[in-house]
């Protein structure tokens, strides 16, 4: 599914949500969507305003210049979290421009509860991908994705044994 055709899907979605009925979610289809870089990896996406807005005196879909979203999210493994994520950022777009208590509560309307907790395995699987080095327990198998070597500084905290080197290929 292209990005253009998602983000349809996640409004008309939007439109049946009770508890946004009173936000000018009919504006959004006019914002464009993008993608991140794919070496982001604490970004997994953005609600970019335009130029001069000043978001304490109120956001519109019109002040939007673009959304973008991370490209690995749009792998079929990940495709639920990125709808989530462009709902999050739909959400900017409509005026909740800071994530306080109503960000958050609108937030927690989406209906796909597991997709709204997947953000910190995609973060994970986002460092994985970009790490240079893997420290691997030999005992437990866990793996840290790490820009650096090792060296044998380091112990799997569970098992307090000195974590290995492996390239990550
Ligand atoms: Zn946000
Ligand atoms: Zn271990």
């Amino acid at each position: 599914m292209d990005l253009e055709a998602r983000g349809l899907g996640v409004i008309s979605r939007m439109m049946g949500i009770d508890g946004i009925s009173h936000l000018p979610v009919e504006q959004l289809p006019a914002i464009p969507l993008g993608l991140l870089r794919r070496n982001a990896t604490r970004l997994h996406a953005v609600c970019r305003y335009r130029r001069g807005v000043r978001k304490k005196e109120g956001v519109a879909p019109s002040d939007v210049r673009c959304i973008d979203v991370h490209p690995y999210a749009l792998t079929d493994e990940w495709s639920r979290y990125a709808d989530f994520l462009l709902y999050h950022e739909y959400l900017h777009a409509l005026g909740l421009s800071n994530h306080g208590r109503e960000f958050r509560e609108l937030e927690s309307l989406w209906p796909d509860t597991e997709a709204r907790s997947m953000g910190e395995r995609f973060g994970m699987h986002l460092r994985e991908r970009s790490a240079k080095w893997l420290w691997v327990c030999p005992s437990c198998g866990n793996r840290h994705p790490r820009a650096r070597r090792g060296n044998g500084r380091y112990r799997c905290r569970d098992c307090k044994v000195v974590l290995e080197d492996h390239e990550n290929t």
